[in-house]
């Protein structure tokens, strides 16, 4: 029994030690792993994972947000640390405060950004593909234009797939299409004189599918976490990976149901026979999505239990039907084990029809999280 509230996260910091070491063996040497921990670290807790990755050794970051960056560096993260998205020129103050390296989203961007009247360090996204940030991969002369902006300290050009996790034909081919426009724009810049950058263009699936690619950055999420988005991803390199999150609520009340007795708000559950039920301290404002009402399941002493009635937004009941020795205090399983039965983050949201990355971003801020350490037999 590790704590005592309501619903909580477990982090296991070996198993994210043990995903490092696995993907350090799948790239190569020169290639260093530049984690994702945006978005609250996929819901982990940025500060925890971000401080647990530094003492292993990895030294630059990528964020979504200015503001993320800013809480990195408050918690102590003294590496690079790469803002991916746009940082709105009010903030620029911040950048160079906190020493952010930000991303160029387009040429005009650069502008601004050099107009700011200090030095900058920035990364400039390429567009190959994808159509969100990044200048075009066909503007080799205006990419090239950007080394003018004297205020750009420009430590690096990158670009995103966005197909990478599609092991069809198709998706190979566009995805080897992307990495084809991503060199000619590496070797328009050598070619114009222009040196000294680093690269990268891979994300999770992007080294899982494609690990001989040889660049010098690789952004891992959700892959660095232990997580696949979907249950049926199949990828090309099959390294074993260990969950580093569970998540974990307790009941809080156990009661009968009768035949006949419906339950929740809407009263959409309706008992066919005589019931045991559970209220569960967790809800919708927690991250258990309101999709998985009268539909998901959690573990209670290593059995699988179903959820019943529309989630609320603190609470939610679960049918305890088939637990002979169940009570207020036991332990709820979302998503990780229970005795020899467990449940994927990946499972957990294909049955609320969504990938991991969501589940997992948008777990609440009420939520603990707390470090465990493995038992010995793991
Ligand atoms: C979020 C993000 C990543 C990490 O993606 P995963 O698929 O979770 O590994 C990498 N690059 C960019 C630009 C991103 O926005």
């Amino acid at each position: 029994m590790y704590q005592t509230g309501r619903a909580w996260i477990e982090l296991n910091i070996d198993n994210l030690a043990y995903n490092v070491k696995q993907f350090q063996q799948l790239i190569y040497p020169s290639c260093k792993i530049m984690p994702a921990i945006k978005a609250n670290a996929y819901g982990h807790g940025a500060d925890l994972i971000g401080k647990s990755l530094q003492d292993m050794g990895i030294q630059d970051f990528c964020v979504a947000t200015v503001d993320e960056a800013i809480e990195l560096r408050k918690a102590g993260i003294t590496g690079q640390i790469l803002i991916l998205g746009y940082t709105s020129p009010y903030r620029f103050s911040d950048l160079s405060h906190y020493c952010l390296t930000q991303t160029v989203v387009d040429r005009l961007y650069a502008k601004q950004l050099n107009d700011y009247g200090q030095p900058l360090y920035v990364h400039i996204g390429i567009d190959t593909g994808m159509h969100r940030l990044g200048e075009r991969s066909d503007n080799h002369a205006d990419i090239g234009n950007i080394w003018k902006f004297n205020n750009l300290r420009i430590t690096g050009v990158f670009s995103h797939l966005c197909v990478s996790d599609d092991t069809s034909d198709t998706g190979r081919q566009f995805t080897l299409k992307q990495i084809a426009e991503f060199n000619s724009v590496i070797d328009s810049l050598h070619k114009q004189g222009i040196n000294g950058f680093k690269t990268h263009i891979q994300g999770s699936y992007g080294v899982l599918n494609y690990p001989s690619l040889n660049y010098d950055y690789a952004r891992l999420g959700i892959a660095l976490y232990g997580v696949l988005s979907s249950p049926y991803d199949k990828t090309v390199s099959s390294i074993n990976l260990k969950p580093v999150l569970s998540l974990k609520a307790r009941i809080q009340c156990v009661k009968p149901l009768h035949t006949g007795e419906s339950i929740g708000y809407g009263l959409t559950y309706t008992a066919e026979k005589e019931m045991k039920i559970a209220a569960v301290a967790i809800g919708y404002a927690d991250g258990i999505p309101r999709e998985l009402s009268n539909k998901g399941y959690a573990l209670v002493n290593g059995e699988k239990v179903p959820i019943i009635g529309r989630i609320c937004m603190d609470q939610l009941l679960i049918d305890v039907s088939n637990l002979s020795l169940v009570s207020s205090g036991d332990e709820v399983v979302f998503i990780g084990k229970s005795r020899d039965k467990e449940i994927l983050a990946s499972e957990f949201a294909n049955h609320a029809n969504t990938i991991s990355n969501e589940i997992l971003s948008r777990l609440g801020n009420r939520l603990e999280r707390i470090i465990v350490k493995n038992k010995m037999e793991d």
